[in-house]
């Protein structure tokens, strides 16, 4: 049996430490915090799942990681998606996913104004409105504990690993998110603090919806169900380069930013924020993840902001990577 020691217990550490035990290796998880902690990126009750990317690379990883989740929920007795689907919203046709979900055959439409409002947003003039419905919330919380009841490893919480060479494994995964650059140094990644806002919403939850760039294709504005508030959105990439050592709430200027964003986009819900938050991004330049196999390293890390959804494949790459 391959010892593996798992180095950060965010969704990541937890979904590498799944799928290693479901091959057969010994794993004992390190975290430097609790269990439960919010110093991450991983903590909070929900994150978007889409299958809808403009480029064909992150649908096909996004279509193995559902299978996963499926699976997950199978094996562990929780629920774990929920699938409220998804709006992406795009100043043309050209910027959006349809072509690679067409050309994947997965289900898609082009929505009218009347057809979005019925899912109580807003298309804003000259827009386009493209539905998706095998999408919505991933449970981050319930996920986290999903995979870690069905892989059981040996699990050290308050234990910060300061050296990998130190560690008795055959075989060491780092999975330490905003930390990483500390036990792997040359990583091209920059730390960001980005900022959430919660808005009061009763009633059936909104579908998650991604607003996309023009020019790079990717999410800049988004909002998703949350079981607590109702509505949960953000800005992605908005934040300032942080120090993850260092904790600080949500950022006033953002907030304001995704205030306004709210009432143009959901019409029905009180602009008022009743909540806000902060977490950590570790991006790439490209939004691309680092999974490669360094001796007895394996490293997993820069999920980009976009990570989450693709747990269960990210788990299953660093496993193949581990034992070959
Ligand atoms: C505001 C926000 C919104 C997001 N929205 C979405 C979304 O809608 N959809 C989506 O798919 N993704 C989303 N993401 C991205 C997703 O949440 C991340 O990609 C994912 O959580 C990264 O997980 P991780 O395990 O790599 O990092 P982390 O969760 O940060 O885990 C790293 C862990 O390693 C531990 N650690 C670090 N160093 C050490 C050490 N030396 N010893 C022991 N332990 C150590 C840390 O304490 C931490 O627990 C969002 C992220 C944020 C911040």
């Amino acid at each position: 049996m391959t010892k593996v020691a798992v180095v950060g217990a965010g969704v990541m550490g937890c979904a590498a430490a799944w799928a290693l035990a479901a091959r057969g290796a010994e794993v004992t998880l390190y975290e430097q915090f609790g269990a439960e902690h919010t110093r991450g990126s991983s903590h909070g009750r929900t994150r978007i799942f889409r299958l809808a990317y403009p480029e064909e690379l992150w649908v096909e990883l996004a279509q193995e990681a559902l299978a996963g989740w499926r699976e997950l929920e199978l094996e562990s007795g929780r629920d774990v998606l929920a699938p409220h689907g998804l709006v992406e919203l795009c100043s043309s046709v050209d910027v959006s996913s349809r072509d690679v979900l067409a050309a994947r055959g997965i289900e898609h439409k082009l929505l009218d104004r009347d057809e979005l409002r019925a899912h109580r947003v807003e298309l804003p003039d000259g827009w386009v409105a493209l539905w998706q419905p095998d999408a919505g919330v991933v449970l981050a919380d319930e996920a986290r504990h999903a995979f870690l009841d069905v892989a059981q490893p040996n699990w050290e919480t308050q234990h910060r690993v300061e050296s990998l060479d130190a560690l008795d494994a055959e075989v060491v995964v780092v999975t330490a998110g905003p930390w990483i650059t500390e036990l792997v140094p040359d990583l091209p990644v920059r730390v960001t603090r980005e900022t959430v806002a919660y808005f009061a919403r009763d009633g059936t939850p909104v579908p998650s919806v991604v607003e996309l760039d023009d020019e790079s294709r990717r999410h800049a504005m988004y909002a998703l169900h949350d079981p607590k508030f109702g509505l949960k959105a953000g800005a992605h990439h908005a934040g300032h380069v942080a120090d993850p050592d260092v904790e600080e709430p949500a950022d006033p200027v953002i907030v304001a930013r995704i205030v306004e964003w709210v009432r143009e986009r959901f019409p029905d819900v009180d602009p008022h924020p009743v909540a806000a938050d902060s977490c950590l991004y570790t991006s790439t330049e490209d939004e691309s993840f680092v999974l490669e196999r360094r001796g007895r390293l394996v490293v997993g890390s820069a999920c980009s902001g976009h990570g989450f959804k693709f747990a269960p494949a990210v788990g299953r790459r660093l496993a193949d990577l581990a034992l070959g």
